[in-house]
């Protein structure tokens, strides 16, 4: 049986980092684009009116700029937004616009709707209308065609990590989908007839499906995109089946069934469905019955393959010391890079040694003057997600190990969310 070293070394060799991905604008918001984005359009389009009044010729208000005097118009057309007018306005001609109209060809200005002399007729097509506006400027309230951008600049540079803004632009400049830095996408899959759904009341015989929605959050503590696919029973059609679409994700995290008994289908089912087994058991404990092995897609990177056992510590300490660094390896994180490796504390209190495998026990751990400390808490074993839970990180005992005591230095494997969140509150 291979070590704990040897199945990380197996899993770096295997993991390709992937592929950039092309996805939809408002799927990409988080994610580093790939490529540029270019605008196949002007911005605004066309010289834009930004208030409801009248199109006007600035001409016609020179005079009444200086004495603030009445200028009355015909109205000769109305243009709402989304409409246009083959009208070319002359002298002493307005056109009733709203906001967000194109201007009429020889229209410069908008006198808003609020600037017409109380009195005055209401200024629809064919009245005339008197407007005073005191504050005029040539060419006010129009936003002129491409005074944001035009067409063929580069709105949104490669590298990026694109925000909701950029999602906006995108659509305004017509590009739908983009090539982006995906997380990698994680199909789930549980396998166990005595699995039912968390929110159903088991009947005897029953556990509820515990590992499906850990695993999905632990995915997502990775920056990856979780696939839950339900439960598949200890049956090689149900298991095919599940199996199937879950291959064509860029890792297939499965739960249960990877042991000796005579339901563990899942090892036979994988290497049947053309998955290639790296490796199988791994001296430790929890965690003894993973498997790992890899799936060649056509035209993508190879999906890797984690046959975690079912009890919901085993699955979650396999996730931590094998699939959380696989994650990290797909999205280009070397594994020195990766945080969370393993550091050095003083034990506080004392534990018993380990037997003919290294031990993963949940410890508190603590950043103390002088350095670490870490304190194994009582755990129940495999099953025991209470005991986990009130860890922080993983105290590795080595196999054949004698008792430790008080003082001693250990190897400790910190959970990385946990033990973050710790050091943030204190
Ligand atoms: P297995 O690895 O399939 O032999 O399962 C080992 C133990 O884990 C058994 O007691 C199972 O009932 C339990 N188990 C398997 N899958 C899950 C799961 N998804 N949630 C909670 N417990 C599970
Ligand atoms: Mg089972």
């Amino acid at each position: 049986m291979i070590d704990v070293v040897e199945a990380l070394r197996r899993v770096e060799k295997a993991a390709v980092g992937s592929q950039p991905r092309r996805v939809r604008i408002e799927n990409a918001v988080g994610m580093q684009l790939r490529e540029d984005v270019i605008s196949d359009t002007d911005s605004p389009p066309w010289h834009r009116s930004m208030m409801d009044g009248f199109a006007v010729l600035s001409s016609d208000f020179a005079l009444a700029e200086d004495d603030k005097q009445v200028v009355t118009l015909d109205v000769v057309a109305e243009i709402g937004a989304g409409e246009t007018t083959a009208i070319i306005l002359k002298r002493g001609q307005c056109i009733r616009i709203m906001t967000g109209a194109p201007m009429p060809t020889g229209a410069d200005a908008v006198i808003p709707i609020e600037r017409v002399v109380p009195g005055s007729s209401d200024g629809l097509t064919g009245e005339h209308v008197s407007l005073h506006d005191s504050h005029f400027r040539f060419g006010q309230h129009v936003s002129k065609k491409a005074s944001f951008f035009h067409k063929g600049q580069t709105v949104i540079h490669s590298g990026v990590e694109l925000e909701p803004v950029h999602i906006g632009l995108a659509a305004e400049v017509g590009v739908s989908h983009v090539t982006v830095n995906a997380p990698p996408r994680v199909s789930i899959i549980t396998t166990g007839n005595e699995l039912i759904s968390d929110c159903k009341i088991p009947g005897k015989g029953q556990i509820r499906n515990t590992n499906e929605p850990m695993l999905a959050a632990a995915v997502v503590r990775c920056g990856a995109e979780p696939i839950p696919m339900g439960i598949a029973k200890d049956h090689a059609e149900s298991l095919r089946a599940l199996m199937a679409q879950g291959l064509a994700a860029d890792l297939l995290l499965l739960s249960g069934g990877v042991s000796a008994g005579d339901y563990d289908l899942v090892p036979r089912m994988l290497e049947k469905m053309g998955v290639e087994c790296i490796f199988h058991k791994v001296c430790m404990k929890p965690g003894k019955p993973i498997w790992f092995g890899v799936f060649q897609r056509p035209e993508a990177s190879p999906t890797l393959v984690f046959g975690l056992p079912g009890n919901p510590v085993s699955a979650l300490v396999c996730f931590e010391l094998f699939v959380r660094p696989a994650l990290g390896l797909i999205t280009g994180q070397s594994l020195e890079m990766q945080r969370g490796s393993h550091l050095t504390a003083r034990l506080v209190g004392s534990v018993k040694g380990s037997g003919d495998r290294p031990v993963y026990h949940p410890c508190h751990l603590e950043l103390a003057e002088g350095g670490f400390l870490a304190e194994a808490l009582p755990w129940g074993g495999s099953a025991d997600l209470l005991g986990l839970s009130r860890a922080n990180g993983l105290l590795v005992l080595p196999k054949n190990c004698g008792d430790y005591h008080k003082g001693d230095s250990v190897e400790v494997v910190p959970l990385v969310s946990r033990f973050r969140y710790e050091s943030e509150r204190c």
